[in-house]
């Protein structure tokens, strides 16, 4: 039997997709945001679907999570559209992790030598094969990590096509909503939710606690330690065509993605810098100096846009998935640092699967909430 009433707090990208998952499968559904859908981190990423480029260690759970989710985009991606009616711009473009120096090669033949039996299908290209693939890339870089399966997607348009597809299923979204005011855990199950800005309380049967850098925020009421903290990505984009950067280019510096839209972007500093969101002349001039010597086409170039966005960090760097405190219809989705595009139709579908009590148990194990909390 389905809950009766499911209330998702936090309109990002993992709010919005536990919503489009749980609509699609019959829930009845509300989510409450503070202020504008999409409007935090979400709006802010580089929408890179990379999980061989950002775990280049070892293959744990976390890497084990965000290749499941590399691998359900493809038909997750086509849902939305085909629910929304708007394109989130899929890109299989691959893409080339640079080898800026000798002693780096090594560690990429070890990471190549893991990766390839998850799959990966990577290969080490060097000298002529790299200058075929990347004809714009610097001369002083020989190698790189040629990854084929990464992806990207065009974040703000998923994010657009998400609360499209929420609303034509019969998602109720409340943007604006104000900051919690009040959770209540009710003895028999669901909870009690006051915000700020919404006169009535509202009733759920369970609840998706799904908001991003703001979850430790939920200590209090919950009675868990939650550590996550906001790193602050800044981000800015050349014009310049998919054409004349044609992978997701990743270096020790910077990233660079090539995008539909006309746009190059490049990303991201990290930065402790409280809830602030705004840019700073240094991080932005970290970037552009690394395009300049990078991609020296790219030197002459205004920038178009420049922004940030606030990566929802956790103590160990996993994300906090799964129930709260042993509680059936309390659902925690938050914590998904730099990779929450990637990770978000995998997260969906373990959240809901677990708030109708199908998740496999070992599953969400290495993600639970409640793993900083010692009695
Ligand atoms: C510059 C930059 C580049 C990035 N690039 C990539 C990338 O290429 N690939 C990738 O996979 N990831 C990338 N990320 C990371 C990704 O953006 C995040 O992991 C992801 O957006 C997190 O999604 P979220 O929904 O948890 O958080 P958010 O998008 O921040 O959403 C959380 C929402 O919850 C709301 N909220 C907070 N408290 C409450 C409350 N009490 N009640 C109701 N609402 C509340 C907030 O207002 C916010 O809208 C990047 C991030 C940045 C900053």
């Amino acid at each position: 039997m389905l809950p009766q009433e499911t209330v998702v707090l936090g309109g990002g990208i993992i709010g919005l997709s536990c919503a489009f998952e749980a609509a699609r499968r019959g829930h009845r559904v509300t989510l409450l945001e503070s202020g504008e859908l999409g409007g935090q981190a979400s709006g802010a990423a580089a929408g890179m679907l990379a999980p061989f480029s950002e775990n280049t260690e070892q293959p744990d759970p976390f890497f084990q999570l965000s290749l499941n989710s590399l691998r359900l985009f493809p038909q997750w991606v086509r849902d939305v559209e085909e629910a929304s009616g708007i394109k989130a711009e899929l890109m299989h473009t691959g893409s080339l992790s640079l080898i800026q120096h000798e002693a780096d090669l090594l560690p990429a033949q070890g990471r190549l030598a893991w990766q390839n039996q998850w799959g990966a299908g990577a290969e080490l290209v060097q000298g002529s094969a790299l200058r075929k693939l990347e004809p714009n890339l610097s001369r002083h870089i020989e190698a790189a990590v040629f990854n084929p399966e990464e992806s990207h997607v065009y974040a703000p348009k998923l994010v657009a096509g998400l609360i499209q597809a929420c609303r034509r299923l019969g998602v109720r979204l409340g943007q604006h909503a104000g900051r919690l005011a009040r959770l209540e855990l009710r003895q028999g199950g669901g909870a009690a939710i006051q915000m700020m800005n919404l006169e009535k309380e509202i009733q759920c049967d369970s609840l998706l606690l799904c908001s991003g850098a703001w979850a430790g925020e939920l200590e209090s009421w919950l009675g868990i330690t939650i550590p996550v903290h906001p790193i602050r990505g800044q981000i800015c984009s050349y014009p310049g065509s998919a054409e004349e950067l044609r992978h997701m280019v990743f270096s020790s510096q910077a990233y660079w993605v090539g995008k539909q839209n006309g746009e190059i972007v490049c990303g991201a500093s990290e930065d402790v810098a409280g809830f602030a969101t705004g840019v700073t002349e240094k991080g932005i001039a970290r970037l552009t100096s690394a395009s300049s010597s990078f991609y020296p086409f790219l030197d002459n170039r205004a920038l178009i846009r420049q922004w940030a966005g606030l990566r929802p960090a956790t103590r160990d760097g996993f994300p906090l998935l799964g129930r709260v405190a042993g509680r059936s219809g309390i659902i925690m989705a938050a914590g998904h640092y730099r990779n929450g595009i990637l990770l978000s139709p995998v997260s969906a579908k373990l959240a809901i699967d677990e708030l109708e009590g199908r998740s496999r148990s070992d599953e969400l194990r290495p993600f639970s909430p409640n793993r900083f909390t010692y009695i």
